[in-house]
């Protein structure tokens, strides 16, 4: 198997709390990344998901090595990218960029296009004047902009075009891997469909590999190969796109799902909400961090913390039930019985049967 492009490990990011005079004295720790691991292949899209606070945009800075991590590693292209410096670190930050959800917020108001478009260009030494213009030219295209559009000041543009530049700048210096944190959650609805298929397009013509942030499932079905769900900053299921829709491993997922809105107005799935409000990462709960919040809390998930565990190969789960749970779900929380969940217990029931059988 070839090595992935991108390989995080056991990453945490936790911020002092100072209180006092001075602020000297150290009350506490705000944990916004908690212990996260995981891979990214060459020409893949991982979507990280989970609700705001999660620590999804610090993942994303300890991953472009923005901020340094309190413990963990970041390896990419085969370099662990905590200990690089100078030079090195100049071309790692041409091959990982960034793509930020506010295309308003993060273009500079008084630069043209072609300025916007050059400058990472003039950055990292790319090109003389005329190579650089071409370029511009070409990535306005890229993008689906035209080359009159290079002369023009960013408030010139609809909110979807500004998203078009902020990907042609992130582009320019020809990244292996682009974190797109939350890429259209700024965008009206209709347009984002248009910035999706061009990510996905441009993925396609430039061997692109993709971390896509976003703060609900829906977003991503479309884009990604895998899923990683992030809570309280921790990854609480990780696997293939499909799996995770089709048979989602860890309750939380199951909440996130059951709030994406259905076409079908007969679909009986109702919407799940996870009980109460999102913990403070400055005060995680014991055990599993999502006790509090789980409709299918048992005395050990108090106490306990489960560890990523392998359900399915490449599906993980960070849920002492996760083998049980379409079966308890089906029993314990009646608004969930709804035809899928009925096909997901025949099938538990038919895996453990075969397990049975297997056993002798
Ligand atoms: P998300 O992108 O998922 O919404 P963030 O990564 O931005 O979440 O934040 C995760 C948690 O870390 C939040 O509770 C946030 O308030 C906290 N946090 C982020 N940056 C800092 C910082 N520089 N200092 C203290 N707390 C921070
Ligand atoms: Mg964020």
């Amino acid at each position: 198997m070839t090595a992935p492009l991108l390989e995080v490990a056991n990453l945490a990011k936790h911020y002092p709390m100072r209180r006092g005079v001075l602020l000297a004295r150290t009350v506490g720790n705000v944990r916004a990344v908690d212990g996260v691991s995981f891979q990214i292949f060459r020409g893949e899209t991982l979507a990280l998901v989970g609700e705001s606070g999660c620590g999804k945009s610090t993942t994303a800075r300890l991953v472009l090595r923005l901020i340094e991590p309190t413990a963990g590693s970041v390896r990419f292209e085969d370099a662990d990218i905590t200990a690089l410096r100078g030079a090195a670190m100049r071309r790692l930050r041409r091959r990982m960029q960034i793509v930020f959800q506010d295309p308003f917020a993060s273009l500079n108001p008084r630069m043209t296009v072609a300025e916007i478009l050059e400058e990472p260009l003039i950055v990292h030494g790319i090109g003389d004047r005329v190579a650089r213009r071409a370029r511009v030219e070409e990535l306005l295209g890229l993008v689906g902009l035209a080359p009159y559009h290079a002369g023009r000041y960013p408030h010139e543009f609809s909110g979807g075009q500004r998203q078009r530049i902020g990907i042609a700048r992130a582009l320019a210096v020809e990244p292996a891997l682009v974190v797109c944190d939350e890429p259209v959650s700024a965008l009206d609805v209709s347009i984002q469909a248009q910035v999706v298929n061009l990510l996905k397009d441009l993925q396609a013509r430039l061997g692109l590999s993709y971390l896509f942030i976003a703060h609900d499932l829906a977003v991503v079905k479309h884009v990604a190969d895998r899923v990683a769900v992030m809570y309280l900053g921790r990854i609480v299921e990780i696997g293939p796109k499909d799996a995770v829709f089709a048979n989602p491993w860890h309750p939380y997922t199951r909440v996130l799902l059951s709030a994406i809105p259905r076409p079908d107005p007969h679909h009986k799935l109702q919407r799940q909400i996870a009980g109460g409000d999102v913990p403070s990462p400055a005060n995680i709960p014991s055990g599993c961090r999502f006790h509090t919040r789980c409709a299918f809390v048992i005395d050990r998930c108090r106490t306990e913390d489960p560890a990523l565990h392998p359900i399915e190969t490449d599906h993980l789960s960070a849920c002492h039930r996760a083998e049980e749970l379409p079966a308890v779900a089906a029993m314990e929380a009646p608004r969930v019985a709804t035809p899928a969940a009925a096909r997901r217990l025949a099938l538990y029931a038919d895996r453990r049967a075969a397990a049975e059988q297997a056993a002798g």
